[in-house]
Parts: C-alpha cells; structure tokens; sequence
C-alpha cells in the first residue's frame, strides 16, 4: 500500500514532496535532518500544488494573483469557456517545485479536469502576453 503523500519542510526552508513511509532528503540542499512533516494529502496532484503554493514568495503570489484578476483578455476569453478561477488553478496545480511551468505538465493538468478550451498553449499564450509568465526555456515557462 503506498498511497499518501506527504509535504515536508526541511530547515533551509525549502518544502517538498515524499510518498509515505520513505527516507526523504531535501530537494535543494539534499538534507535529511531536521525535516518537518507539513502535511499530508491523498494525491501526487494535491501535493504538488501544495508544494508549489508553499514555495511561492507570497509577495509574488499576491502580485501573481492580482495580476491574472485584472487581465481583461484573459477574463472576457475564459468567460465562454473555462472559468478563469478554475484555469488559474489548473495552472498553479501544473507549476512544479522550481516555478517552472512545463506545456505537457499542463497538458496533462487540463486533461485531469477535462478541459478541452482553452488549450494548454492558449492559456501559455495569453499569460505570456500579460507578462505574468515568461519562456525560460523550449516548452518551458517560468512565473516572473
Ligand atoms: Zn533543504
């Protein structure tokens, strides 16, 4: 039985993910001691955006999340089709621990919520356009 996930934080202050019942070290500095358990969650989708929520400076959260409030393209588009509540969800779910956003893992996000509009790279698109993330990479986009 291995279900059940947990969120540890270890002492550089860094958060990150572990099935239960492993030996987790820290992803960042590779620590072992001095790790808390932080919470507990049924799903690897849960946890993950547990994870990625933790690890956002809430300045830059709450920047982020005025920012994709006020867009009025993104607003007035989502209004037909999925609710911009629930993509800005999918999108902070698709985030991973670094802040690197990949199209397949939102890809696969929207396909969870089944989500067929807008398209993973309509909803990179019109972020990219509103500057609330950027390219870092081919497939890969980073929050700024
Ligand atoms: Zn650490």
């Amino acid at each position: 039985m291995s279900s059940g996930w947990k969120m540890l934080r270890c002492a550089c202050g860094h958060s990150f993910g572990s099935r239960r019942g492993g030996r987790p070290s820290c992803s960042r500095c590779g620590e072992s001691t001095g790790i808390a358990t932080t919470g507990i969650y049924d799903s690897s989708v849960q946890l993950a955006e547990a994870i990625a929520h933790a690890n956002l400076p809430t300045e830059i959260r709450e920047d982020v999340e005025s920012r994709l409030k006020r867009g009025p393209r993104l607003r007035e588009q989502t209004r037909k089709r999925g609710g911009v509540e629930l993509i800005h969800r999918i999108i902070r779910k698709a985030t991973a621990n670094n802040g690197e956003l990949t199209l397949a893992k939102l890809r696969e996000s929207l396909e969870v919520e089944g989500i067929a509009e807008p398209t993973a790279e309509e909803i990179l698109g019109d972020a990219e356009i509103q500057g609330v993330l950027f390219r870092s990479a081919t497939d890969t986009w980073r929050w700024l």
